[in-house]
């Protein structure tokens, strides 16, 4: 659940100093000087009317949104040095001409036939060619059903990555199961829609009609430049037919309820709780036959598309189903698909001004297809274990302060406390890299075919992911890669991943101080630790077993304070006439504050409990809270800021900043006072844990 991260990941290009933070950064990775990054503050702003804008006020005014993102700040910086370190691995990989059948081999073929424009234009449509026949045979509903099931891949992520949204009808997601953590189940889960989510069909405000307008030139600019003929009318019914699977699907607020998605059904079910589909077909396609059980994570979605496949005429889901697959693979088709891409994804839907570079398209694609091959590369030359050691230390005091933030607490009670030590005892925390490197020896790669192995990589994951299905649940099981610039809670495996690429500069400095870094990478571990115990992890014990370990008083005493955080955060309006959604980015706000908390506990816990040195004209509480909000760097054009706010569970950054207002000793340490405007009176400051 509820990964740290903020925004799409556009990654790397090192242009011009001017926009690249990092080139003018003090404390960027391999530069000789360490802490703040006194050039980002403002000091014409006042801490307590604004901490986001005092901490990072002139960077904003300095920086420019590179032209080929939508969003930057501080995690895409480090995207960029991730990127950058990925991407030379990769080209190294390239010039080794190491032997057929190595990682080293593949990683070159992969990224050589996906920087291979030219050979691509050349192949015209043959590559997908198999793909769209297969389509046009489909001549009766068993058939069609088989193939929605072909379509299907790992590709959503419900409690980890939360990622719920998939262009394939549907997803699954292969984790343990809600009610026997040792066991591993597939959950399936709606999909098959172009745009982000279902508000982009269904509201009607001027902006998101317009969005519809153009998605639906979208599909039909890329039916006709694969010369299906008719591709205007086609495009309407193509987008009539989403909407409508738009208009069965469940919320993404409602998605992430666990106890909506707690639902085995068995095979025989789905004939009589979705009718419409031929599962028996489905399951056949998609692998799933033989399963005990399925857990249907959306009944609701998942009934609706059933029905809409038995009802909907088969011609119109052909052309559906012509249209996805071309989309699915725009970018390794011919330049006038890429250029489309580019035109709707890229610049009308997230307001990015230029196409990215070839290479970081390819760099992307090949750590998607070979994460854990690049991952062994990165974690050799990037992450000594002298940095590993330290974080270990860290996190140690994390969890101790955790633990006595747990002892301290007033409204839960001892047994819930109990529960709570043993679930933080018997926490699994991953750093810097998994302890079993995914096997590739599976996975073809062939030189000149990057649409071919981009497919094949896909099933190959999907394959292995159903492969655990017959295995036993392995709580160490990372689902990060290391060269990810992010962090992960995990709730079902009771465990945490912190990736090596997210230990570094402005989170975490091996040669810095412990203040700055238990202001960054320390408040996000203490953000992904709390996720363990916050309104989703109190639904999941010790072992990950979907059970409740809470009294109602304690459950109804944590809704409290919650609803009070939800409100704060209703008030914050980033764009005129478009709030923070308090409940959709509840769970994050109450990590930030827990996380917040129990580092700023463990930082002074780390010096006997007195506050750190004064350095670079700061106090040592000082320093903490305004490494924390530099963390937070952020811009965002209008377009991703009003998707973000629409559709992701974290608020965005600059409101992530103000975290500190709940938190006693950011007020003293600011000299912060009645009637600023982020003052809180001690009885409304949100204190969970
Ligand atoms: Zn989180």
């Amino acid at each position: 659940m509820r990964d740290v991260k903020l925004a799409s990941l556009c990654s790397a290009l090192l242009l011009a100093a001017a926009c690249n933070p990092l080139a003018n950064k003090a404390n960027a990775p391999g530069a000789t000087t360490h802490g703040l990054e006194l050039s980002a503050i403002d000091r014409s702003v006042k801490p307590g009317d604004d901490f986001f804008g005092y901490a990072d006020g002139a960077w904003v005014k300095a920086t420019q949104i590179p032209p080929d993102r939508s969003t930057y700040g501080a995690f895409a910086a480090l995207r960029e040095v991730a990127s950058k370190r990925a991407a030379d691995l990769i080209k190294g990989a390239a010039d080794q001409n190491a032997a057929p059948g190595t990682e080293t081999r593949k990683i070159a073929d992969y990224y050589a036939s996906y920087m291979d424009e030219a050979g691509i234009d050349k192949k015209g449509l043959a590559p997908i060619k198999p793909q769209l026949d297969a389509i046009a045979a489909v001549n009766d509903r068993s058939g069609l059903a088989r193939l929605i099931g072909s379509t299907v891949r790992a590709d959503v992520d419900a409690l980890n990555n939360t990622n719920f949204h998939t262009p394939n009808l549907f997803g699954v997601w292969v984790s343990p199961d809600f009610a026997d953590a040792n066991r591993n189940v597939a959950y399936l889960m709606q999909g098959g829609l172009g745009l982000p989510d279902r508000d982009f069909y269904l509201k009607t405000d001027p902006k998101m009609t317009a969005l519809q307008a153009q998605y639906r030139a979208h599909i039909a600019k890329v039916l006709q430049l694969a010369g299906v003929a008719d591709a205007e009318a086609k495009a309407q019914r193509i987008y009539t037919l989403e909407r409508k699977i738009a208009e069965s699907h469940v919320s993404r607020a409602d998605s992430e309820d666990v106890h909506k998605a707690n639902n085995p059904w068995a095979a025989a079910d789905f004939a009589k709780k979705a009718p419409g589909m031929d599962w028996t077909s489905f399951f056949q396609g998609s692998g799933l036959a033989g399963q005990p059980k399925i857990m249907v994570w959306q009944p609701k979605g998942v009934s609706g598309i059933s029905r809409l496949v038995a009802s909907e005429p088969l011609d119109v889901w052909k052309d559906y189903l012509t249209f996805h697959a071309l989309d699915h693979d725009l970018n390794v088709l011919p330049k006038p698909f890429r250029d489309e891409a580019f035109a709707f994804y890229d610049q009308t839907l997230s307001g990015q001004a230029k196409p990215r570079d070839r290479w970081k398209v390819s760099v992307d694609a090949v750590n998607t297809a070979l994460g854990d091959a690049v991952g062994k590369l990165y974690v050799e030359k990037y992450f000594p274990p002298e940095a590993k050691a330290k974080i270990q230390a860290m996190v140690a005091n994390i969890k101790d302060a955790f633990g006595r933030r747990i002892d301290r607490l007033g409204w839960m009670s001892p047994a819930t406390k109990a529960r709570a030590k043993e679930k933080l005892a018997t926490l699994y925390i991953g750093l810097g890299y998994p302890e079993k490197w995914q096997d590739y020896s599976g996975l073809e790669v062939a030189s000149g075919e990057p649409l071919a192995n981009r497919d094949r990589a896909e099933l190959f994951n999907y394959r292995q992911m159903l492969a655990r299905l017959s295995k036993p649940v392995d709580r160490s099981q990372w689902w990060m890669t290391p060269q990810t610039v992010n962090a992960v809670n995990l709730p079902l495996q009771n465990a945490l991943n912190f990736p090596a690429a997210i230990l570094l500069p402005p989170f975490f400095d091996k040669d810095g101080s412990d203040i700055e870094n238990y202001g960054g990478i320390g408040v996000v571990i203490g953000h992904e630790i709390s996720h363990s115990f916050d309104d989703q992890g109190s639904q999941f014990d010790a072992y990950g077993n979907l059970v409740n370990w809470w009294t109602p008083r304690d459950a109804a005493h944590f809704k409290d304070s919650s609803e009070r955080l939800a409100r704060q955060y209703d008030a914050y309006e980033p764009l005129p006439g478009l709030h923070i959604n308090g409940h959709l980015t509840l769970s994050e706000n109450i990590a930030d504050v827990a996380g917040l908390s129990a580092s700023y506990d463990a930082y002074r816990a780390s010096l006997g409990g007195k506050e750190g040195p004064a350095a670079q004209g700061f106090t040592g509480d000082q320093r903490f809270f305004l490494s924390f909000a530099q963390t937070q760097r952020y811009k965002a054009r209008e377009q991703a800021l009003r998707n973000q706010i629409l559709t992701d569970g974290h608020s965005p950054s600059p409101w992530r900043a103000a975290t500190v207002r709940n938190v006693d000793a950011w007020y003293p340490a600011f000299q912060v006072q009645p009637g600023q405007k982020l003052y809180l009176a001690p009885a409304d400051r949100v204190r969970v844990w």
